[in-house]
């Protein structure tokens, strides 16, 4: 580890900045991951109390909501028709959603509806209009008929105006004859009965309410069918105007009914023009409108007249009250303002509606808490139960709604779930995130070893070969200088130092054939000569080259060589190919030690394989001589003249031939490089 040694500060970079952090960071994760159940417990129960807040707050602030909307409708329950004038107009009249009705009070004087004012309360001075002229016009018309109609029609009469007659009697015999003639479609007749028996007071008391209502009615009918649509028009006008000043509401289904025919006829008709049409329109919305919450008040009479004079603190403003059918809600001061009361009767249904969309958008931010909401009748509005039903907590909402919010024990099971996806994936991501930091550590730590190393191999490399340059050249420096000199005179000596000059100006040729073989290769392949060659040849050719000097050394040397052995490659390149791996077995061999050197062909590939009897080479070491400049570092291979050049260049020629390269080596044993080329067609 020169690089550990070296570089203390990058280590401590490594192991103080990355490591160490990541490490405590991982162990503080997983511990805290280890708290997770009981975060989510603790998690659930902030929940819980946070809904159950937000749940009260959401329904308090929808019931505000429908009372402001109340109190802003009311005022226009100031502007309601009160004389059958304004009855025509269109009224601006508000509707609360929650509400089924509103009435308006000043103190216990009813405001609206206008029309139920004379019933039990103080009436209040209403405009009146004279319709005399109306009247006189309507009722006393002369009937357009022939003298001898009129003379049937006064005999009949006469004869039924008997005095032996009672009044009831006489009464019971105009409506007898009144239905002949109406039968009949003898309308004018039938107009005349009606007529009579409206002017005379005396027979009045013998009238019915019901029964008057249904004289009206047929009156209406008469003049329709006779197509005096005027008439008609005016009719029910005036009888709307009678029934506003009438200090009693007789009978509101027959008014209902009346009312509801007739307008509903005439704005049936075709010649009416769009104002009157408007008009009766707006009068049957006013009036109906009206009419019904005034059924509704007659309904609850006792029951207002209890809520109007209900205590209530001069603080709150507000009252809610259940009849036992329906709720209602008061509002007085300081909601309003002096002696004004409303009540507005709930419609529970769209009320509760409101309400519960509110909750449900509240809820939809709490997925995993289980709460139900029940009204009255125990009947769940939001909400469901969970499978263990376990309650935790209840409490009522909207006070006065009586709903019960009801929230629930989580199911163990649920938690244990959840916390368990949560633990999974927070696992995980800190192994995932630990792995990474510690690999990517790991392979940074190594590049930079290996650098490192490439370096200082790269250094040695220059150095070795610089001396590998200068021994030689010193050699056939000093031989050539004194030759030169004449300082060697005999002949055989002058041969002996030629030869060697010769001899060292070879290795210096192949030093620097490897040297440049190497940065050809290092470089580019494209300067390769790609033909079709005998490898047999080849490796003979090398052989034969090499045998003495392995047989110098002395070692046993042997090959097997076929011939025949095509191959698409490049001469030279692999010419080095051989020539490296006979001579690394030559110089890695110690004697007595054997080389064999095989080339043959098999499974349609041709095999090429140095055996060698030498020092071997450890398992670890074996990826790594292929490396450039690599050589290992036992004491043989630092004795042994050597670049680390060969086999890289050895490595670089197989890749280009697309060849494999196997070694099969144990340290102290020997070695077998194999490589098998493609076979050329
Ligand atoms: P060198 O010039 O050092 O021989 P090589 O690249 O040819 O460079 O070889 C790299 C290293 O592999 C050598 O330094 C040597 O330690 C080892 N090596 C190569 N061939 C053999 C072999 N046949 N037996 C033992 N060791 C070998």
């Amino acid at each position: 580890m020169r690089f550990s040694r070296s570089n203390p500060i990058l280590v401590a970079f490594f192991f103080g900045g990355i490591i160490l952090p990541t490490a405590i960071l991982s162990v503080l994760s997983f511990r805290n991951i280890q708290n997770e159940t009981f975060l989510a417990k603790k998690n659930f129960e902030e929940s819980l109390k946070s809904f159950k807040k937000e749940v009260e707050n959401v329904v308090q602030k929808e019931q505000r909501k429908i009372l402001q909307e109340t109190k802003a409708a009311s005022q226009f329950l100031y502007e309601q028709p009160q004389n059958l004038l304004e009855f025509g107009n269109a009224s601006s009249f508000k509707n609360v959603n929650g509400l089924s009705a509103i009435f308006l009070f000043n103190k216990e004087t009813i405001v609206y509806p206008n029309i139920a004012s004379h019933f039990y309360y103080e009436s209040s001075k209403w405009p009146q209009t004279n319709y005399s002229s109306i009247e006189q016009q309507l009722f006393f018309e002369e009937i357009n008929k022939t003298n001898e109609e009129k003379v049937k029609l006064a005999r009949s009469i006469r004869l039924m105006q008997s005095p032996f007659q009672t009044k009831t009697e006489q009464v019971q015999n105009l409506l007898g004859l009144l239905r002949n003639f109406y039968q009949n479609k003898k309308y004018d007749e039938a107009l005349h009965i009606i007529s009579l028996l409206q002017q005379r007071p005396n027979l009045q008391s013998y009238l019915h309410y019901q029964l008057r209502e249904s004289l009206q009615l047929l009156h209406f009918e008469i003049l329709v069918e006779l197509k005096r649509h005027e008439e008609a028009q005016n009719l029910c006008l005036l009888e709307l105007n009678r029934f506003l000043q009438q200090p009693h509401i007789n009978d509101i289904s027959a008014t209902r009914y009346f009312f509801e025919t007739t307008f509903n006829q005439i704005l049936s008709f075709e010649q009416l023009t769009q104002e009157t049409r408007e008009a009766f329109w707006n009068l049957r919305e006013n009036f109906n409108r009206q009419l019904t919450h005034t059924e509704i008040l007659y309904e609850h009479l006792p029951f207002f007249k209890k809520i109007l004079s209900d205590h209530l603190s001069p603080k709150e403003g507000i009252l809610y009250r259940f009849d036992g059918n329906d709720f209602f809600f008061r509002m007085s001061y300081p909601w309003l303002s002096g002696d004004q009361i409303v009540i507005g009767k709930i419609n529970i249904e769209a009320y509760e509606a409101r309400i519960r969309s509110q909750i449900q958008t509240v809820a939809r931010e709490w997925k995993n808490i289980p709460y139900t909401i029940t009204n009255v009748n125990n009947s769940i509005l939001v909400g469901s139960i969970p499978e263990n039903g376990m309650i935790l907590e209840q409490q009522i909402l909207g006070q006065d709604l009586s709903w019960t919010l009801t929230l629930y024990q989580k199911d163990q099971k649920e938690f244990r779930k959840e916390t368990r996806h949560k633990m999974f994936l927070l696992y995980g991501l800190v192994s995932f995130s630990l792995i990474t930091v510690l690999f990517g550590s790991f392979f940074m730590f190594r590049f930079l070893i290996q650098e490192r190393k490439l370096l200082f191999m790269k250094s040695n490399f220059l150095s070795s070969v610089s001396h590998e340059l200068k021994t030689p050249l010193t050699s056939i420096k000093m031989f050539a200088e004194m030759m030169a000199k004449g300082r060697v005179q005999k002949p055989e000596k002058i041969q002996e130092y030629s030869l060697l000059i010769g001899k060292e100006s070879s290795r210096l040729e192949n030093l620097i054939g490897a040297i440049l073989s190497y940065t050809r290769m290092e470089h580019t392949s494209t300067a390769f000569k790609w033909e079709r060659f005998d490898f047999g040849i080849c490796a003979e050719t090398v052989y034969n080259a090499l045998v003495d000097i392995a047989l110098q050394k002395p070692l046993e040397i042997s090959s097997r060589i076929e011939k025949n052995l095509f191959v698409m490659g490049d001469y030279t390149s692999l010419y080095s190919l051989i020539q490296n791996l006979i001579e690394n077995a030559i110089k890695y061999t110690n004697s007595p030690g054997s080389i064999f050197v095989q080339a043959y062909e098999e499974n349609e590939k041709i095999v090429f394989s140095v055996t060698d009897t030498g020092i071997g080479i450890p398992s670890s070491e074996q990826k790594n001589i292929f490396n450039d400049f690599y050589r290992v570092g036992d004491e043989m291979t630092r004795s042994t003249k050597g670049s680390g050049l060969g086999l890289a260049i050895v490595k670089r020629v197989a890749e280009t031939h697309k060849a494999s390269i196997s070694l099969q080596s144990r340290l102290g044993k020997g070695s077998t490089f194999t490589v098998r080329f493609k076979k050329a067609e």
